[in-house]
């Protein structure tokens, strides 16, 4: 009995090593590029690149874009016009960011896309959002201080390129207007 009692006491010691390792395996990999400190917040994020892993991957305009927060010139991305349904997904690692529409119920969806008159492709809210809830959407937000007054910029969720920014002056109750670069998205058509 008491033979059969030390063996059930190891038990839990011998499972912690192995999710141990597992850590160390998942965070090894985003270790290169995020330095160490902040490995354990990037466990849902994809693969990363190198600087010169996205250059050979991106065009120029879609590298200073997407990694380096660039933006490009009003009324110039091929996106702007665009009124087809579909998805919008990340250029650097095809994440889906932005639907075109959402539906409502089964008789009626809803345009989420828009023309705000900017230059920039519009959207009133990122796919997957519900309500005011973004956790299972494909962007982040982050405070950006670069140009002074603080605006809210945009990431990829998944690989971090920058995608624009977000403001308080969009359509409907919730008001947003999601000001995305062209090229930093790859436009898939709705399957009929
Ligand atoms: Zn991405």
């Amino acid at each position: 009995m008491a033979r059969l009692l030390r063996a059930l006491g190891r038990l839990p010691f011998r499972a912690v090593p192995g999710r141990a390792v597992r850590c160390r395996a998942d965070s090894g990999g985003l270790r290169a590029r995020s330095g160490p400190g902040d490995a354990g917040s990037l466990t849902k994020r994809g693969p990363t690149l190198s600087k010169s892993e996205w250059q050979k991957k991106l065009t120029p305009e879609q590298f200073h874009v997407t990694r380096e927060k660039g933006t490009e010139p009003p009324f110039s991305g091929i996106y702007l016009n665009n009124k087809e349904s579909g998805m919008y997904h990340c250029v650097c690692c095809d994440s889906p960011l932005f639907s075109s529409w959402s539906v409502v119920n089964v008789w009626h969806s809803s345009e989420k896309k828009y023309c705000s008159g900017t230059g920039w492709p519009s959207f009133s809210e990122a796919h997957g959002t519900s309500g005011s809830d973004e956790s299972n959407t494909g962007i982040l937000r982050r405070v950006d201080t670069s140009l002074g007054p603080a605006r809210m910029e945009v990431v990829c969720k998944q690989c971090e390129a920058h995608l624009g920014h977000v403001f308080p002056d969009g359509p409907g109750p919730a008001g947003q207007r999601f000001c995305i670069n062209s090229v930093a998205l790859t436009f898939k058509p709705r399957k009929r």
